[in-house]
Formats: C-alpha cells, structure tokens, sequence
C-alpha cells in the first residue's frame, strides 16, 4: 500500500527525521509539540521569544518574526509539514509556507478566522446552504467608515463593537448603549474596522472541536459547555446531556458544514451562544472560529480516547483521524496567573500538593516563568466516571485554589 502520509518514526526524502512546524510558541504549540513527539515526530517551533512555552519544549526553535523571510525558509527547510497555533499568524507567512510545504489549516481558511466581517459572512453563507439546520451570527454591521457607523440599524443597539481583527480573551470589544456611546467605543478603538454585534440575551455558551483530512473525513468532539469570567474562559464542562441533544446536534452539524465549505484541514473550533429565545432549549447562535485547537478542548488530553492535538497532529501529517470518544465525565478550569498573589498582593504558590491528592485532578502548566493577573498558566483537568463526580473535585479544587465556585 503506497501511502502520502508522513509515517510517524521515518525519515523524509531529504534524509532527516520528519519534522513538524508549528507558526507561534504559546500554550497552544507547546502542547502540539507534546503530542508530536509522544508519536516519534521531532519538531520546529517560529516564535521569537526565546522563553515561549512551545520553544522551550521544542527540537528546533526558530527565534524569528512570524514575516521574517530567512525564518520562514529555516522553517521551511527543516519541515515536513506545517501548522499554526494562533489565528494572528500573518496569512502572507503561511501562504509562503504552503507553496513549500503542507499547510494545515491553510492560509485561506486562517485568513477568514483573522477578520470578523469576513467571518461572519462565511457564517451567513453557510447557515443559507442548510436551512433545515441553519444557525446564523448574531445580527451585526460591520463599521469601517463614519457612514457606516451612523446608518447603524437602531435594532443594533444595545451592543457590543469588536475589533474586526486581533481581538482575543474579549480584548478589542466595549459594550454600547446607545449612539453616543458606539460613536465614543469607535474613537477609543481608533477608528479601526469593526464589527457591532447585537446584545444577545445568552443562556449558556458552547464550543464544538472538529478535525478534518486532505481527505474530507471528519470527526467531532462533544459539545463542550463553557462559562467566561471577564471574558477569558474560566471553566468547561463536557459529559453526556450537558446541553439539549437537539441543540449538541445542530452545534456539531453546523461545525461540520463550515469546515467542509472552507474544505479545511486540521483542527476547527467554533464557538456558539445559547440564546434566550422563549423556547425551552434556547436557540444556538454562532459566535467565531478558531482555526486551530482551542482552550475550550484541553479536557480531551485526559477525557477522550484522542486529544485535540493529537488529531492536529494526524490531520497534518496524513495520518487517520478516528472519533473521539469521551471516556470520562471532564471538567477544565483554567489556571489564570491571579492565582500567585494572595489578596494583600504578595506572591504565592498555589496550592498544587493539596489539589494533586483529589482523585481524577490532572494539571497542565505551560512553563510561564512569571505570573500576571489575567495571564493563562495553565489549565487543570478533572475525570470522574460521573458528572456529579466531576463537579464535586472540581469545586474542592476550587476551593482550595482560591477560584470561585461555579
Ligand atoms: P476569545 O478569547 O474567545 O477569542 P474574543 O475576545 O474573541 O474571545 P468573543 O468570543 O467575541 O471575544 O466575546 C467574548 C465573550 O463576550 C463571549 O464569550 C460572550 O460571553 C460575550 N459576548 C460576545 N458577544 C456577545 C453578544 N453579541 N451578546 C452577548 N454576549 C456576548
Ligand atoms: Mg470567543
């Protein structure tokens, strides 16, 4: 059998061990790195801070930036394939790359997820492909001109302006009232393009994570359940009946429908809204995509029979992408770096020895040396064989690390 795969352990035609890249050295890449060399891949990490979780863990550190030509050929010339691990990589850096190598996601799809009007469009068209399972954005206008800003449909209003680009953990977003205070959020944004997103009523959140081949096959995570504290991700909870079936469904369909329409390749997160609508259930509202894995996918390190970065690996490198299957009820609670000052300001350590002994606690530091409030250190995860038992060494977790229940 003749195979395009890059075969875990082999040496590519140039006569080095096959190597994986990975665009950017954060949490994201260094836990990409993990998974790669747990399967035998050795691995090259662009990022130019020399202390970035995923370079210090990496074979090949390539200290340069993300544009920066003579990185992109060492990166190039080291690899085998390619991927990235945040959506602000420059598209042009990755078009550059996949005219050399294999890029996943490609260039074209990180390019949409860069850009909330474009995204959100992409959205809208592929909501009109399926009417029967439709799920559409929030009603929006995109601003790019004073015009636009003043032809705003007052049903906008109250709202939320987001930056069309580089917004994350609800940076580049000020909540609106009225008229007066959009026009204000646009100044204070710089007048840069936006997007004005309706305030929607919102019963519940949820993310879906799917993994796509060069070959249209597809598989899904299960619905993960996500609560944002200061618009950073604080908890995820994934087991079965977490959220309605009717509504898991239509989220992982509609995950689906997108990646296949932008024939993507790689790890796909799409993020949604439940929204008050009178119904019983809610009705599902899609919110934005990551081309990447996603913080709301780090339980299926120890939850799933497959993590999201072992299938970024395999969707690169060729190799099969099987369904995952959650084995045990999951709870994630992110580690911000708050959790190293004690309430007079003083550094402290968290208390890990004491949350190690709860049975089921799995902990994921990424190797930040120094701690910031609002910085993600990592990330603890918890197994039961129950949702009852998950929730309850997750709140004695909480407990004793200082985290407010939930
Ligand atoms: P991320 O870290 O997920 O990339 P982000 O900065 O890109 O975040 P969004 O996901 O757009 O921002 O919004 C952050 C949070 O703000 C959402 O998770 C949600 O809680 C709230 N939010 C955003 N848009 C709306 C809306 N239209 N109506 C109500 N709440 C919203
Ligand atoms: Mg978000």
């Amino acid at each position: 059998m003749t195979s395009t795969a890059l075969l875990p352990g082999s040496t590519s035609a140039r006569g080095q061990q096959l190597t994986l890249g990975v665009m950017g050295g954060g949490q994201l890449g260094r836990m990409f790195v993990h998974a790669a060399q747990a399967m035998g891949y050795f691995t090259a990490v662009l990022d130019p801070d020399p202390a970035s979780p995923a370079g210090r863990v990496s074979h090949y550190h390539i200290q340069t930036a993300y544009d920066d030509e003579q990185g992109l050929a060492q990166l190039m010339q080291r690899c085998d394939a390619i991927t990235t691990e945040f959506e602000n990589v420059p598209a042009p850096a990755l078009l550059t790359l996949g005219a050399h190598r294999p890029v996943a996601p490609a260039a074209s799809c990180v390019a949409v997820a860069q850009d909330r009007v474009k995204e959100k469009a992409l959205f809208v068209d592929v909501a009109q492909a399926h009417p029967d399972q439709a799920v559409f954005p929030a009603p929006y206008a995109a601003i790019t001109t004073p015009e636009l800003l003043a032809a705003v449909p007052a049903d906008l209003l109250p709202g939320i302006l987001k930056t069309a680009r580089l917004g994350y953990d609800g940076k580049g977003q000020v909540r609106v009232r009225n008229r007066d205070e959009l026009a204000a959020a646009w100044d204070t944004l710089g007048r840069v393009p936006c997007v004005l997103e309706k305030m929607l009523p919102l019963v519940a959140e949820c993310s879906v994570i799917v993994a796509r081949g060069a070959d249209g096959a597809c598989v899904n995570f299960p619905v993960q359940r996500n609560l944002h504290r200061d618009g950073i991700l604080a908890v995820t909870e994934v087991y079965e009946q977490n959220m309605a079936p009717a509504l898991s469904e239509k989220a992982i369909a509609a995950t689906k429908f997108i990646a296949t329409h932008l024939n993507y390749v790689g790890v796909l997160c799409v993020e949604f809204f439940v929204v008050d609508d009178g119904s019983a259930h809610g009705a599902l509202v899609v919110n934005e995509m990551a081309p990447r894995p996603h913080n709301s996918g780090h339980y299926t390190q120890n939850a799933c029979t497959v993590s999201q970065f072992e299938l970024q690996v395999r969707a690169m490198a060729g190799l099969p992408l099987v369904q995952p299957r959650l084995h045990s009820a999951a709870i994630m609670l992110n580690i911000l770096g708050n959790l190293w000052f004690a309430a007079d300001g003083s550094q402290r350590s968290p208390a890990w020895d004491a949350v190690l002994a709860l049975p089921g606690t799995h902990l994921h530091l990424y190797g930040k040396l120094d701690a910031r409030h609002g910085r993600k250190m990592g990330h603890l995860n918890i197994t039961a064989a129950t949702p009852e038992g998950a929730r309850a060494t997750a709140l004695q977790a909480c407990a004793l690390l200082g985290l407010p229940p939930f």
